[in-house]
């Protein structure tokens, strides 16, 4: 299947409630229209300056959803472009994103990045740290931020079981977030979770947006 029918394919086979995001790192734009044309308009960048270098060269109606690890002093060059920033693991990031939010007049929509991994190289809040933060008031407190929920990976293994585990934790740290500091808030409502091998078992745990490039786009370019 060329990048148009999967898009079409994955859009169809997902739940009412689950959005997908098409992540395009380290693919060229001429692919990325190819997707555009299925109808998708949400695409996930991992790197600031591709996401920046993309962004004008795709249509308007584009939602760029930021997914990798960002650093604070790349905040300036993402926030005009983003719809969504998957990746805040600090409350100094998140008051970083919502200074330069506020600089320029608008207001950006992140989540929560947390850590179930097993792996150390990702990052994010562990559940226990999600914890404490929950009753940190810089969480609830930042105008031009609106905290939409979280985000998880899981570590990269074939034991569905551990895999399902991580999700299964994940989703009841946005539990616990929302009986708590987001309780009766109804746009802290995404729970990102599940790539191309694993957003099945993500699903079933409670995924409402799914971030997929190699189903879509098969392997990266450069
Ligand atoms: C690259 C990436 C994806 C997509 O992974 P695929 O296996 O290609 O679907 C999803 N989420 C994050 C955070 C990524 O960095």
């Amino acid at each position: 299947m060329g990048i148009a029918e999967q898009t079409r394919h994955l859009q169809e086979q997902l739940p009412a409630g689950v959005s997908l995001v098409a992540v395009s790192k380290f693919h060229p734009v001429a692919k990325l229209m190819e997707a555009y044309g299925a109808g998708q308009r949400d695409f996930g960048e991992s790197r600031v300056q591709e996401l920046a270098q993309k962004a004008p060269q795709m249509p308007g109606d584009v939602r760029w959803h930021f997914i990798g690890h960002l650093q604070s002093n790349k905040v300036r060059q993402l926030v005009p472009h983003a719809a969504l920033i998957h990746s805040i693991d600090s409350l100094d990031l998140l008051e970083t994103v919502n200074r330069e939010a506020a600089r320029i007049g608008r207001t950006v929509d992140v989540l929560l990045q947390v850590h179930v991994a097993r792996e150390l190289t990702k990052y994010g809040f562990t559940p226990a740290e999600m914890e404490s933060l929950a009753s940190d008031p810089r969480l609830t407190g930042l105008s031009n931020v609106r905290v939409r929920g979280l985000m998880a990976m899981a570590t990269l293994t074939d034991d569905e079981a551990q895999v399902r585990h991580e999700f299964a934790e994940a989703h009841h740290a946005m539990y616990t977030l929302k009986q708590g500091p987001f309780f009766g808030e109804p746009h802290f409502n995404i729970m990102s979770m599940g790539m191309s091998d694993d957003y099945r078992l993500a699903i079933a745990e409670g995924s409402t947006m799914v971030r997929i490039g190699t189903a879509i786009f098969g392997p990266r370019e450069y």
